[in-house]
């Protein structure tokens, strides 16, 4: 590892106190799974249908941050197959189908997002789907926001729970099944108490098992 050598090769001089501190903080870094992993994905964001582009940028700067590359692609159209008139909603699998046909590099991700309320058969509705160790995945935004349950609108809050959803979607696509700890963005969430419960970021377990399959 570069590091390991540049430290070795150092310490045959006299290293000055706050180089130590230097090396050992790039060390810390460098050591991190986290910030390791996450690094070599880029993020294809895909509007799919009206998408507020605020709330769109500010999800891109977030999956930015966490996996290294976000680039926020122009809108498409909401795949009218995909419509269930019975349920007034839209199937999410119908939806990754239709992202999947967009050529993107390879181990690139697709993240779509809409507004329109998506379900899967036998669930009432779902908050995303993605396709497990796959290149897309899909969010509704739709049951995200307070105003859907009656409540007054909180972009704060609204925007937590978009990026929770995503990273969570994402996670998928990099491998990831559900975990059992609550904090873990790869909680499942089978209402929106428990997207609030849960942060936006990886366990240390989850963490562990990206770093095992990205070396794979
Ligand atoms: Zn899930
Ligand atoms: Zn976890």
């Amino acid at each position: 590892m570069r590091v390991t050598a540049q430290i070795s090769s150092m310490k045959r001089r006299k290293i000055p106190m706050r180089t130590h501190t230097i090396i050992l903080t790039l060390l810390l870094i460098a050591c991190h799974p986290e910030e390791r992993k996450i690094v070599n994905t880029n993020i294809f964001l895909v509007p799919i249908g009206n998408v507020e582009s605020e709330s769109l940028q500010f999800l891109a700067e977030q999956l930015k941050t966490k996996f290294g590359k976000c680039e926020l692609k122009s809108n498409i159209e909401i795949p009218q197959s995909a419509f269930n008139p019975k349920r007034g909603q839209y199937l999410s699998t119908a939806i990754l189908s239709k992202l999947e046909q967009i050529n993107v590099p390879e181990d690139n991700k697709i993240l779509g997002v809409t507004n329109v309320d998506l379900y899967v058969s036998r669930l009432n509705f779902v908050f995303g789907e993605a396709s497990l160790a796959g290149k897309t995945a899909v969010i509704s935004l739709a049951r995200l926001k307070p105003e859907f349950y009656g409540s007054p609108p909180n972009e704060s809050l609204f925007r937590q729970r978009m990026v929770k959803e995503a990273v969570h979607e994402l996670g998928h696509t990099l491998g990831l099944r559900h975990c059992p700890d609550k904090r873990c963005v790869m909680y499942f969430s089978n209402s929106l108490r428990d997207t609030d419960i849960k942060s936006d970021q990886f366990c240390q377990n989850c963490l562990k098992k990206l770093e095992v399959m990205s070396n794979k």
